[in-house]
């Protein structure tokens, strides 16, 4: 018998999960549909699952505060209990080097002026006093290190960093779709696991339903591309790529997990550190290990991946390029020859904002391009995508007339139209995973 729903969901990740619990919440009911066996288990289970609220430009400033809000009442916004537990926000503060390839915070440290957003600015002493296992010579701009001059401080030194306490990270980025899932089975939406969509069916200029790998189909008014990495392909699935100004394409990511020096407790005295003078973030890691990130300059290869499910997931010489980098901040650094962390995959568009927004197709949806940044707003942004489907399912043209959404918890509008997938390239943008 052909399944049907109210909404289909393609996509059981941490942003595909809120979307399902939002739309149910709003009396839609969703069948959320994934490829893999558990919710989370694609880009977001390789995450690093950081919530910070400092972004390049003043709308994404504030999604990621309203965003920060929903991970501290966890339980609360969820209302449910998981028979696994509930995932665990541990807010640890977030460090911003303040550097000249980030206008030495003046742009972000206006915008959180303008929300309310506290911080503190701290000096190099400061900084020395909470890290005193930092080095704080300067290093811009990146190198590799087989090039010349790698690990030669380039001269001057980090004066600073911008401190906001409201950050931290989510230990168990899996596991809070999961949580998500339950509060969205709660409300009425179901969750089909093992099952890829190979098809959007179309009947009377709108979109119908899908098809799946089985054979079968499932009918629905509404379709809601959430799939990640794979967004892009099922945006072609569906047809609805060439009225798009801005797309997304999968870009790999490696992660580096190594211990914290022996005489530093990195995981309870450390913090999140954006340092974009030697272009790598950290954040404390289970067991005393320090994460380390990219954030992606110049001089690196940037790896395109044209389908996430068929790729190398192995980790290349990067690994070793990122854990050398940070050595320069962190002399004492030990790197283990075994490479420990994750690899996955971004899904970037080209001003590293996400699209969430309609599509040419009536009743076809899409919350991609999250850019490698999104996993923050993940319960905003699906409450967002449901007041969309609302929206634009009563009548609303919201490429002429942008929904206006309020941000509960920050009591402030945002035009979504910010995130149409037929703006303008965003120049504010810092162009890069910080979004
Ligand atoms: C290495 C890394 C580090 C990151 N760090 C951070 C961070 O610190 N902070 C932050 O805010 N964000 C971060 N992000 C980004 C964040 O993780 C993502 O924005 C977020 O997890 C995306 O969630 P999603 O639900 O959109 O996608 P996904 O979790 O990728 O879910 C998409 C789902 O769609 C399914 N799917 C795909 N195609 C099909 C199909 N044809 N049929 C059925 N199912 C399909 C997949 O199986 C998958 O489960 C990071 C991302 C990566 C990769």
């Amino acid at each position: 018998m052909t399944k049907t729903a109210d909404a289909i969901i393609i996509g059981a990740g941490v942003i595909g999960a809120a979307t399902a619990f939002e739309l149910n919440k709003l009396g839609y009911k969703t069948l959320s549909i994934d490829r893999n066996a558990e919710a989370g288990h694609g880009s977001t289970s390789g995450s690093c699952a950081i919530i910070r609220v400092h972004y390049s430009t003043l709308e994404g400033t504030a999604f990621a505060y309203e965003g920060y809000f929903y991970w501290r009442d966890w339980a609360d916004y969820l209302g449910v209990k998981d028979e696994r537990g509930l995932a665990n926000y541990r807010e640890t503060g977030c460090l911003v080097m303040k550097t000249s390839s980030n206008g030495f915070m003046a742009k972000h440290t206006d915008n959180c002026r303008e929300l309310g957003i506290s911080f503190e600015d701290w000096s190099s002493e400061k900084i020395m006093e909470r890290l005193p296992l930092y080095d704080l010579r300067g290093y811009h701009p990146a190198k590799r290190p087989n090039e010349s001059g790698f690990g030669e401080s380039t001269g001057g030194r980090v004066e600073g960093g911008i401190f906001f306490p409201t950050a931290g990270y989510v230990t168990d980025p899996a596991l809070s779709s999961h949580n998500l899932q339950r509060a969205a089975e709660a409300q009425g939406g179901q969750f089909l696991f093992n099952t890829s969509v190979t098809e959007i069916l179309k009947k009377n200029g709108r979109t119908s339903g899908v098809k799946l790998s089985d054979g079968s189909e499932v009918h629905a008014p509404v379709v809601i591309n959430v799939a990640g990495p794979a967004s892009s392909l099922i945006n072609q699935m569906a047809g609805v790529t060439e009225d798009m100004t801005i797309t997304s394409r999968a870009l790999k990511q490696e992660v580096v997990h190594v211990p914290s020096p022996s005489n530093f407790d990195f995981e309870n005295d450390g913090m999140i550190i954006s340092d974009s003078d030697i272009s790598c973030y950290v954040r404390p890691e289970h067991g005393n290990n320090i994460l380390i990130g990219s954030e992606d300059p110049p001089c690196d290869e940037h790896v395109w991946i044209a389908d996430d499910s068929d790729y190398d997931r192995n980790f290349t010489d990067q690994w070793n390029v990122q854990a050398m980098r940070y050595a320069q901040r962190v002399p004492s650094l030990q790197i283990p020859s075994r490479t420990r962390g994750v690899v996955d995959c971004y899904d970037v568009t080209e001003d590293w904002i996400p699209i969430y927004d309609k599509s040419s197709l009536p009743g076809f949806y899409m919350a991609c391009g999250s850019s490698g940044n999104q996993y923050k707003n993940a319960p905003i942004a699906g409450k967002m995508m449901a007041k969309l489907v609302e929206y634009c399912e009563s009548g609303n043209d919201h490429d002429a007339s942008p929904l206006i959404f309020h941000l509960p918890y920050i009591d402030r509008d945002t035009n979504v139209g910010f995130y149409s997938r037929k703006r303008e390239i965003n120049t504010e943008s810092s162009f890069s995973v910080l979004g």
